[in-house]
């Protein structure tokens, strides 16, 4: 063999060794999150019709949710709530958060979360005659859950091997509340009754940070930093918007919005950063009977879903520690 085939042979596994390195060194890519997809599970759960407490549509609602996610999870649990209404103490608001984990014996965790009960009744109706009508709820309870049942999916595809644990929970009871400021302070019926619960029944569970998804889902998406996560948890929001600008997320526009009462803020109040991902001001079919899937569109989703992906699997998931 002639030297000059020898020392050509040299340079080119030297280029392919060289290639090799590079090619191990890149960042895995991301999972791809499909905004169809999430849509599809938009329509699934307005199928059922609105997801009333003390319905049987809010409890087949409820076994769906849970078989869906035994797919995917290492663990689904369900935490029953029986809260008396003030109203009339002799009755109760009953329903169940929804807890899947994966590495439920990781004691570092991530928290993401959504409301799945819908509202009873459409009392921001533009019409009075329609107010006492339910609300379907597709995007307010459907969207933030549809993400998440399509993350569900993925932490099964790609499991996360940094040594960290996963909690999806869907909160019940998230949409029960009094709006009507004329109504008597003893009277009046809390949103977020399903979180508080779950923190206050939870005292040990400290994850590092967690994002709840709330109305995600409208045509016209536009989220900006909700008021509550920004002032008792700067930080996660500035990384999530961080993440935002990188998959071009461009619903998630740099400003404060409006401070909402949300499944999150029990957790503030505990000094746990989770922030509340919820367009303000609220969309127009908000809490009315137009909250229908023809509202929720599958890009508006998708952009949601591209950012949580983002914080789960990519650069910007590891905050100080
Ligand atoms: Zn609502």
């Amino acid at each position: 063999m002639s030297r000059r085939l020898i020392a050509g042979g040299a340079v080119l596994a030297l280029v392919a060794v060289a290639a090799l390195v590079w090619w191990l060194r890149q960042p895995e890519p991301l999972p791809e999150f499909e905004g169809s997809r999430a849509y599809a599970l938009v329509e699934a759960q307005t199928d059922f019709g609105p997801r009333i407490p003390g319905t049987p549509a809010h409890d087949s609602t409820r076994a769906w949710l849970v078989e869906r996610l035994q797919v995917h999870a290492d663990q689904v649990v369900e935490q029953r709530l029986r809260i008396p209404d003030p109203r009339d103490t002799t009755r109760a608001f009953e329903g169940a958060n929804i807890i899947a984990s994966w590495q439920p014996d990781l004691r570092r965790r991530i928290l993401l979360a959504a409301p799945w009960d819908t509202r009873a009744v459409a009392d921001n109706d533009p019409d009075p005659a329609k107010r006492l009508r339910p609300v379907l709820g597709a995007n307010d309870g459907g969207s933030g859950v549809a993400v998440l049942l399509e993350i569900a999916r993925l932490l099964d595809l790609h499991p996360l091997t940094r040594g960290v644990g996963v909690d999806i929970v869907l909160f019940d009871l998230e949409d029960a509340g009094t709006t009507d400021p004329a109504v008597a302070d003893s009277l009046r019926i809390p949103f977020a009754m399903g979180s508080e619960m779950f923190v206050l029944h939870n005292p040990t569970y400290r994850p590092q940070w967690g994002i709840l998804l709330d109305m995600v889902g409208d045509t016209s998406l536009r989220i900006p930093k909700e008021g509550y996560s920004v002032r008792y948890a700067p930080e996660l929001v500035d990384r999530v918007w961080a993440a935002a600008r990188r998959v071009e997320a461009t619903a998630f526009v740099d400003e404060e919005g409006a401070a909402v009462q949300d499944d999150h803020v029990p957790f503030l109040r505990n000094g746990i950063p989770v922030i509340d991902l919820i367009q303000t001001p609220f969309p127009d079919t908000w809490h009315t009977t137009e909250d229908t899937p023809a509202r929720v569109s599958p890009e508006s989703l998708e952009q949601v879903g591209r950012v949580v992906v983002a914080m789960v699997w990519g650069p910007e998931a590891d905050g100080p520690p």
